[in-house]
């Protein structure tokens, strides 16, 4: 007899959502000026640290294992241990949503929140179907994910 296991109810699949939501964000710019600045990577000196939701977390971690790595290692610096060492961000198109809104003030300064509102819902809604527990620091976030089986 052919027995078929079937998951009951799986995960879904965080990229579709994640990934409109990014480019989502792409067609509507405002004026910002983060070429290369990385100072909101600079996460001592900026005060502040992206906070990720579920969804954001497994796509830059499916990006740090693409990579190779197999966990964070923290930045000598203290910045965002996804800094290379030629300053840039070594999962740059994975990067999370935070990392897109250019909250350091050197590069203009963070997206109101009314211009991206919709997007951190639907963000947090994803949290919510992938069974999150709502948006962590950066590198416990992408940490949680990656010691995930
Ligand atoms: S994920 Fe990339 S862009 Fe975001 S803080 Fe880290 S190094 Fe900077």
């Amino acid at each position: 007899m052919l027995i078929t296991r079937r998951m009951k109810n799986p995960k879904p699949d965080h990229r579709p959502e994640i990934m409109a939501i990014y480019a989502e964000l792409e067609r509507r710019p405002l004026p910002r000026q983060c070429e290369m600045r990385t100072g909101c990577c600079h996460f001592r000196l900026a005060g502040h640290t992206p906070l990720l939701t579920k969804g954001e977390a497994l796509y830059a971690a499916q990006s740090v294992r693409a990579s190779g790595r197999k966990a964070l290692k923290p930045h000598p610096d203290g910045a965002c241990p996804l800094l290379g060492r030629d300053g840039r961000c070594t999962i740059y198109a994975h990067r999370p949503f935070g990392c897109r809104t250019h909250f350091c003030a050197e590069a203009g300064g963070m997206y109101p929140r009314k211009h991206v509102a919709d997007l951190i819902q639907r963000l947090e809604a994803l949290d919510e179907r992938l069974g999150g527990d709502g948006s962590r620091p950066l590198e416990g976030a992408i940490s949680a994910v990656l010691a995930e089986k």
